[in-house]
């Protein structure tokens, strides 16, 4: 339940300042402050008449890129950071077929469709979509989804898979476009670097595929997770271990693909190690400045670096299909948060103490 908040205004009348109860709804929204993430109420958000819907947040899951936005002070002091949000509608003026009480699960960005990226398959450098969102953001209790948002990228959920595990539709989407981006055949191999959430999501989706995935990370909990469930998982420190996988698992050629969901410092080193001459690395973190993918290496073994950032509505598409028929495993990779204790999430995800942090919100 959203609380009803009151709030004591004033009016001035001549001299006098006659005390009035005004009964303004407000709401609770997560708010970057300098080094922190505050609980800030702020005036309950209302359609007016505008296409869309207000909905309710019941949680949102909290994003790598939420991470760098607010460990690298991207974002302005009163941000309000999430866009991984499972809601139920409030109160809806669409043409949809969307009602209130629904719930759904929704993505933040939608393209043109008509633009030069959007018309070469670059959709996530579209103009439109890099502007449009949802507002003010997922760790809000009350967000505003627009009727575009609607129409393109919002899916009503089914009541066979639980919150937190939809809350996965946005990120699994951009692991999808990644996948698809590197056009692999049947049977074909890919090595993961990283194995957080995403780099798991990545295996996860990659399996869903039909490639063979291997996993690698250097913290030992991850990669005990990747093999429970069911990936080929190593320490990328253990370099017998390593040449022994990749090579016995690839006629000792090199794997087909890499995933970059890592972008330590070692990270580079593993990839080019473990792909085959003629192999494909597909970029989807940031490295330190100081980084980058030698010319001589993809000039010589004639590699494909490429790089997939965010996804469109089709990836997005596939995404809530591959986890709404349970052909996606995302059990056991969240770990669950009040919105009071979303400093806490942050924390616990900076120092890789959990996977991946879900933010309960609604009831
Ligand atoms: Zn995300
Ligand atoms: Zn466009």
């Amino acid at each position: 339940m959203v609380a009803h908040r009151v709030r004591v205004a004033g009016v001035a009348s001549s001299n006098l300042v006659i005390p009035i109860l005004l009964i303004i709804e407000s709401m609770k929204t997560a708010q970057v402050y300098q080094n922190k993430i505050i609980i800030k109420e702020v005036d309950d958000i209302q359609l007016n008449g505008k296409k869309g819907a207000i909905v309710k947040v019941l949680g949102c899951g909290l994003c790598g890129s939420d991470i760098v936005k607010f460990r690298h002070k991207i974002v302005q002091n009163g941000a309000v950071l999430g866009h991984e949000i499972v809601a139920e509608i409030l109160e809806i003026n669409t043409d949809t077929g969307f009602k209130a009480g629904d719930k759904i699960v929704t993505s933040h960005h939608i393209p043109c469709g008509e633009c030069k990226y959007c018309r070469h398959g670059n959709v996530s450098m579209c103009e439109h979509f890099k502007k449009t969102n949802i507002f003010p953001g997922g760790f809000s209790e009350k967000v505003f989804v627009s009727e575009e948002h609607l129409k393109n990228v919002a899916y009503l959920v089914p009541e066979n898979i639980t919150d937190e595990e939809i809350s996965f539709y946005e990120p699994l989407g951009c692991c999808i476009r990644a996948i698809k981006r590197c056009s692999l055949s049947q049977g074909d191999t890919a090595l993961v670097v990283g194995l957080g959430s995403i780099g798991l999501l990545m295996s996860e989706g990659l399996k869903a595929f039909g490639y063979k995935v291997f996993g690698c990370d250097l913290i030992p909990e991850r990669i005990e997770l990747a093999e429970k469930m069911g990936i080929k998982a190593f320490n990328s420190k253990n370099q017998d271990e390593f040449e022994n996988i990749i090579k016995s698992n690839t006629e000792n050629l090199g794997v087909d693909s890499v995933f970059m969901t890592s972008g330590a410092d070692k990270a580079i080193n593993t990839a080019l190690e473990a792909v085959r001459p003629g192999g494909k690395i597909l970029v989807f973190s940031s490295t330190p400045l100081s980084n980058g993918y030698p010319n001589n290496e993809i000039y010589y073994k004639e590699l494909t670096v490429l790089g997939s950032y965010s996804p469109a509505p089709k990836d997005l598409q596939d995404s809530f299909e591959l986890l709404t028929s349970g052909k996606v495993n995302v059990k056991n990779l969240t770990t669950i948060y009040p919105l009071e204790q979303i400093q806490q999430a942050f924390d616990d995800t900076i120092s890789n103490k959990i996977f991946k942090a879900y933010i309960k919100i609604g009831a």
